[in-house]
C-alpha cells in the first residue's frame, strides 16, 4: 500500500471521527432551561397499592399537568442508553418496570439505571402472557425471582412497585401482593409504542391523550428505538407546554390516591 493511501485513508478518519467528537460535545451540554424533575413523591405501599386508572379506580396524588413517566421491559442494549441519555438531558427522572430476565442479562445496564436516579422497579420475570393463565405459585415466583434479580443486580433491592405483563392482575397475586407491602402500577394513558410507528407519529398520539388525561402516569417502552428516538421531542413538548414530571419513590406508610372521576370504568380487560 502506498503512503499516499494510507494518508488518505488518515485524512478520512479525521473526517468520520469529527462529526463524531462534535456530537458528543452537543450531547454533554444541557439545555439553558432543562425540563427538570419537579418534585419527587414518596409512594406509601404498606398493605397494598393499586394505582392506574386504566385497570383500578385509583389514582396517584399528582396534580393537573403533572406527569409520571414509566418505561416497561429493558433494560435493553441499545436503546435503554438513548433513553437515559434523553433523560439526562433535561435532567428528567423516571421509572423503570424491568423484567428480571433482562436485568440478569445487563446488570450493568441496571445499575447505570438507578446510578442516575431513575427508580427501578420489577415487571416480572419472564413477562409472561399472561399470569392469569397460571398458578399462584407460578405467578408468585415471577414477581419473587424478578425482584431477586435486580437485588442482585444493584446490590440492593429495587422499589416494592410491581406492574403485570398487560396489566393482567389476578385476585390472588394482588392479594399477596398487598400483604407483602408490595404497591401495584398500572398507567393511565399510555404510548402504544408496541404498534410500528414512526417516532413523529408516537408524539402526536401520546401528547394527544396527554392533553385528555391533564396528568397521570404515562407508559412506554425503553425496548422500542421509535420511543427512544420520540423521547427528547416528547421531553422538550412537557417544558413547552410547562407541564412538570413528578419521580415516584418508595416512601413511608400506606397508599395516597386520588379516586376515579365519576363514571370511571376500567379500559383494560
Ligand atoms: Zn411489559
Amino acid at each position: 500500500m502506498s503512503s499516499g493511501r494510507l494518508s488518505r485513508r488518515a485524512t478520512l478518519g479525521a473526517l468520520v471521527t469529527l462529526p463524531f467528537l462534535a456530537s458528543k460535545a452537543r450531547a454533554a451540554a444541557c439545555p439553558a432551561d432543562p425540563l427538570g424533575t419537579a418534585r419527587t413523591l414518596p409512594v406509601g405501599t404498606k398493605g397494598g397499592l393499586f394505582v392506574g386508572l386504566k385497570s383500578y379506580p385509583a389514582a396517584l396524588p399528582i396534580t393537573e399537568g403533572e406527569f409520571v413517566l414509566t418505561f416497561d421491559d429493558g433494560p435493553m442494549p441499545g436503546v435503554t442508553e438513548r433513553v437515559l441519555d434523553a433523560l439526562a438531558f433535561e435532567n428528567a427522572r423516571a421509572t423503570f418496570f424491568m423484567i428480571g430476565r433482562n436485568v440478569k442479562a445487563n446488570p450493568a445496564l441496571a445499575r447505570r439505571v438507578k446510578a442516575a436516579g431513575h427508580t427501578v422497579a420489577c415487571h416480572s420475570w419472564s413477562h409472561p402472557w399472561t399470569m392469569r393463565q397460571r398458578s399462584f405459585a407460578a405467578n408468585k415466583d415471577e414477581v419473587e425471582r424478578g425482584m431477586r434479580s435486580i437485588a442482585d443486580a444493584l446490590g440492593e433491592p429495587g422499589a416494592p412497585f410491581f406492574r403485570y405483563p398487560g396489566f393482567a392482575d389476578t385476585a390472588e397475586l394482588n392479594a399477596w401482593l398487598a400483604e407483602q407491602d408490595i404497591g401495584v402500577f398500572g398507567c393511565d394513558f399510555w404510548a402504544s409504542d408496541w404498534v410500528v410507528m414512526t417516532p413523529g407519529q408516537e408524539l402526536t398520539l401520546v401528547t394527544g391523550r396527554m392533553e385528555k388525561a391533564r396528568r397521570g402516569i404515562v407508559l412506554f417502552h425503553d425496548t422500542h428505538a421509535q420511543t427512544a428516538a420520540m423521547i427528547p421531542d416528547f421531553l422538550r413538548t412537557l417544558k413547552r407546554q410547562r407541564k412538570t414530571v413528578a419521580h415516584i419513590v418508595p416512601g413511608p406508610g400506606g397508599p395516597v390516591t386520588l379516586p376515579a372521576p365519576a363514571g370511571w370504568t376500567k379500559s383494560v380487560s
